[in-house]
């Protein structure tokens, strides 16, 4: 994906957002990034392109465009949301040591619907976190 050949405004229009540079800006600088980042890491990180911004502004808009399923809150169980540039459905793998992370498909995906009928909670998203060592950490593992 060349975020330069991405038509940003037609991505926010056709999800039904007004187009405003702030979120025109965020969103290019997510696709950019190809995401996972937090929404502190986008504010600090956007201050070399929209000095103006504030912290409220990036927070909205982060809200406003995974509403509109443009990008991808994830939840992860300890700490702050990141946000995604890759909204089709897939899990992440977390490397322990240097804290990358990477993208991965299933096959196929459990249907956990007979489960949350017989425990009678309601399921929202589903994300699978797998951690471990990524591969440049083993080999630097490997050769010490
Ligand atoms: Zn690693
Ligand atoms: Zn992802």
């Amino acid at each position: 994906m060349n975020v330069h050949e991405l038509n940003v405004p037609e991505i926010l229009k056709s999800a039904g957002l007004r187009v405003t540079p702030q979120r025109d800006a965020i969103l290019r600088h997510i696709f950019a990034c190809r995401g996972h980042m937090t929404a502190d890491e986008i504010y600090r990180s956007m201050q070399s392109i929209l000095p103006n911004l504030s912290v409220s502004t990036v927070y909205n808009t982060l809200k406003n465009l995974s509403e509109a399923g443009i990008i991808r809150e994830i939840k992860f169980g300890d700490g702050a949301s990141l946000f995604d540039a890759n909204t089709s459905p897939h899990h992440h793998f977390v490397c322990k040591s240097c804290g990358k992370l990477i993208d991965f498909f299933l096959p196929s995906t459990p249907n956990l619907a007979h489960i949350a009928e017989e425990e009678k909670f309601q399921i929202e998203d589903m994300h699978i976190e797998v951690t471990g060592l990524c591969n440049d950490c083993l080999s630097v593992q490997g050769n010490s």
